[in-house]
């Protein structure tokens, strides 16, 4: 089947020769002087050649064939660190360590050189990131668009048990993997005003004038199927002055106003928002918004005229998958394309929209909905918002056809809110302008229709779909847990690498002695592995064989960090009051980054802090108990810490995850979870089975009636002594005694007057659910088949799984493979 010829030389001794050309030839380099990060360059250098070349033959095959493509826009992309992934996929790992070796290199040593690509929050980043290896991998044609920020998330460092912010310069020594395509910059529009016209053939139309340009400079990342050879790419977009100088101003003697325009152009792509759930009234996050939504677009277009004709063609040859409503202007840019550049009519042009552009909603939290105020989309997109309320009058209409006379519904439906600053509301535009709505989780999709937008769904009978996440299970087991890979396929083979659900087959060995002996002595020398780690970082000695109890997660109430806190208290407090108390020693490993302006979450990750350090210091407990924070939590170090994971904390209120995909790698990688019936954790219960997974707290439902009857958490308070204590000695001085009085207070008073994420009422089903894991792991032959019926068992959870379900269902894509 395979057309494709390699020219390259992928022997050990002909990757040693690539590895030491471009040492010479690219680095300028002499083998006696390289530094390690030379030979790191060099070696991404090899890799990346096996892989360019395969790139410029995927895209050939796509161009020559008139493939339909899927262009997935994405404001965050968190790839972690491409080194393995690019050699694994280039097909070559096993010749590559033996050429290094040869060389007198070590891979782990030389894949540790590595900055993360950290252009992402969190998992919605990290979603994008699997989806891309994922479409790859099934040889579906794809592209990924985003911004090349200067700047990722923010580098975090503990100085007195407080985050700290730093910047993240990932690339200013510069990064291996990208190609820089001058040849396909970009120019677009911004602010101006409207103005109404006879164009030349008398018709009266809106002209967009006094608009400033932007340049959009292309960076591809290129994407490596695993197993096959399809290579897609990501593009990210740079953002520059159309022109370097003003030359009027610099004659004038004004250098500093001349540069002026440009840094404020160059300002657009310099820096990632660290805020994960929410980011609104930022103007420069607007700008970034429709800076790289309207590059894409072009670029989209460009590329479906070359190959061509028609416009009625688009949708079979284009699809767009918005990753939330952040790239949402995307349907507005289209129409004003469609209507003003292209000379289109208002219901072609809305047909191709709709027909192209699909919306992935992520999230349920009010304050996670994105909207603009009419007044900055005035200022910085003045025919986008005409537009916007052009779409708006014809969807009333709509919306009065169905309903005739409800002015309530309109209401509720309009994309204009109305209040003392009238909003767009970015949701509404995106399930307006697309033919397909989906959720992340099955729960999820479930609130989405009955709770978010029941009268969207009863206007739009199917537009609501269901789409599972995913994690790809090459980063999230082949290279981050090698042991276990190779234990997987000593049993079974090789294949569930690509096809998941093959790990079924290691339920046949559940009850094997030898097997689970071996599982568990992989997951003895990982935690091995990460207890380095944590003393290199925190300076705690821990225990490899005690229970390591993990929850890795942007720091966010409604994850309830909070909520494990309160266990860990109420844990130290019974070994304080009972010595003799006997139970299973743990580690809880912490690691999250809280947005910078979040205060009651850093207040929470200075509580946690403090009271590690008072418990880890404790001699009379025993070390039983040990309590570590690992700083700068990002994909390198969730590598780290997944395979070593024992339990795996998803304890989010019921209602508020919209899936979690940090629930799936833990899961995969052998660690039982602990958790609410929330998000994906209700279709991980119903795979691993109910005696596999500790269950606990309330419902949906439960939560619904409890806010229903009114809540107090004050009556929880004054009902459970332990809780009461907890909860006052976490706000008491205790824990942190050097400190100004009050330091803490924040969290309790939070606790005590609302507790908005129900820890209180979670608290003791909570503690009763820890306390049967601990019964659990006492019985070292009853967990490790429970964790084995963990990795065999979450199979579905593979993005491959995930995307085909969108290709198939929403896409309409055809999968290439040559
Ligand atoms: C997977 C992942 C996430 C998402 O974790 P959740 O538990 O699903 O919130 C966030 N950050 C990083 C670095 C990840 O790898």
């Amino acid at each position: 089947m395979s057309q494709f010829q390699s020219a390259l030389d992928t022997s050990i001794p002909g990757l040693k020769r690539l590895i030491q050309t471009h040492l010479k030839f690219s680095l300028a380099r002499d083998a006696s002087t390289a530094t390690k990060r030379d030979w790191w360059l060099a070696t991404c250098k090899a890799a990346q050649s096996v892989v360019v070349e395969r790139m410029i033959a995927t895209q050939a095959v796509h161009h020559n064939s008139n493939a339909k493509r899927v262009y997935y826009l994405s404001l965050e992309f968190l790839m972690g660190r491409l080194f393995s992934n690019t050699i694994y996929s280039a097909g070559i790992m096993e010749n590559m360590v033996h050429a290094l070796e040869e060389l007198g290199l070590d891979f782990e040593e030389l894949r540790s050189e590595e900055y993360d690509m950290g252009l992402g929050n969190g998992g919605l980043g990290r979603l994008a990131a699997c989806f891309l290896d994922s479409l790859a991998t099934l040889d579906l044609p794809a592209i990924g668009y985003g911004i090349h920020y200067q700047y990722g998330l923010f580098k975090q460092e503990f100085r007195n048990g407080y985050q700290v912010e730093l910047p993240d310069a990932w690339m200013r020594d510069g990064t291996p993997w990208e190609i820089v395509r001058p040849e396909h910059a970009t120019e677009i529009k911004v602010y101006g005003y409207v103005e109404n016209v006879f164009d030349d053939r008398g018709n009266y139309v809106s002209r967009w004038n006094g608009w400033k340009k932007l340049l959009g400079i292309p960076y591809d990342i290129p994407i490596p199927g695993y197993g096959t050879n399809t290579v897609n790419y990501l593009r990210l977009w740079e953002s520059r002055a159309a022109e370097d100088f003003d030359f009027e101003a610099f004659n004038r003697g004004g250098y500093d106003e001349a540069v002026r325009e440009k840094n404020h152009s160059e300002t657009i792509s310099k820096v990632l928002y660290p805020n994960d759930k929410t980011e609104s009234g930022k103007e420069l996050r607007l700008l970034q918004q429709y800076f790289f939504v309207a590059c894409s677009l072009k670029d989209i277009i460009r590329r479906f005229r070359k190959t061509n004709e028609d416009w009625s063609e688009f949708p079979e040859k284009v699809a767009i998958q918005l990753n939330d409503t952040h790239p949402a202007v995307a349907i507005v840019e289209m129409m004003r394309l469609l209507l003003d550049e292209y000379s289109m009519s208002w219901g072609p042009a809305w047909e191709l929209v709709t027909k192209t552009f699909a919306y992935t909603n992520h999230t349920l939290l009010p304050e996670a909905l994105e909207k603009w105020s009419v007044g900055l989309f005035q200022k910085v997109l003045p025919r986008h918002l005409q537009i916007i309320f052009e779409i708006n009058k014809l969807f009333l209409d709509e919306v009065e056809a169905r309903w005739p006379g409800d002015t309530t519904k309109k209401q509720i439906l309009s994309l204009i809110e109305e209040g003392p600053t009238q909003m767009v509301r970015m949701a509404h535009l995106s399930v307006v302008g697309s033919h397909s709505v989906n959720g992340v989780a099955a729960l999820h999709t479930e609130l989405l229709k009955k709770e978010l937008f029941p009268e969207f769904d009863a206007l739009y009978p199917g537009k609501f779909n269901n789409k599972t996440n995913g994690i790809t299970p090459r980063r999230w087991l082949l290279a981050c847990n090698p042991r276990l890979s190779d234990l997987i396929t000593s049993k079974i083979g090789h294949g569930w690498e690509r096809n998941l659900d093959k790990l079924r087959e290691l339920e046949a060995f559940a009850d094997n002695e030898e097997f689970k002996s071996a599982f568990m002595h992989v997951k003895h020398a990982n935690k091995v592995d990460l207890a380095r780690i944590i003393k290199e970082s925190c300076d705690v000695s821990v225990d490899p064989s005690a229970l390591f109890d993990v929850q890795i997660k942007r720091l966010h109430e409604y994850k309830r960090q909070h909520l494990n806190l309160l266990h860990i208290l109420a844990l130290y407090r019974r070994l304080l009051q009972d010595p003799s108390l006997d139970i299973t020693p743990r580690v809880f490993v912490f690691a999250a980054k809280a947005a910078p302006g979040y205060d009651l979450a850093k207040c929470i990750i200075k509580a946690i802090n403090s009271v590690g350090k008072v418990i880890n210091n404790d001699k009379r407990i025993n070390d039983r108990l040990k309590v570590v924070f690992l700083p700068n939590y990002r994909v390198s170090l969730a590598q780290r810490i997944v395979p070593a994971a024992d339990l795996s904390e998803q304890i989010s209120t019921a209602g508020k995850e919209a899936s979690g995909t940090g629930n799936m790698k833990l899961a995969l990688n052998g660690a039982l979870t602990i958790g609410t019936l929330d998000g994906a954790n209700v279709e991980i219960r119903e795979e691993v089975g109910d005696d596999n997974i500790f269950i606990f707290g309330m419902t949906v439902e439960e939560v619904n009636a409890l806010w229903a009857r009114g809540y107090n958490p004050q009556d929880y308070y004054n009902a459970d002594e332990e809780l009461r204590a907890v909860v006052d000695w976490v706000g008491s001085n205790y824990f942190t005694p050097d400190e100004p009085h009050g330091v803490l207070s924040m969290l309790r008073d939070n606790l005590y007057y609302s507790d908005p994420f129900l820890c209180l009422p979670d608290f003791r089903s909570y503690s009763d659910a820890q306390k049967r894991v601990d019964a659990a792991f006492r019985d070292k032959d009853k967990w490790a088949k429970m964790a084995i019926l963990n990795t065999a068992r979450v199979g579905k959870f593979s993005s491959d799984r995930t995307i085909m379900e969108y290709a198939k269902e929403i896409w309409k894509l055809d999968q290439k493979p040559f």
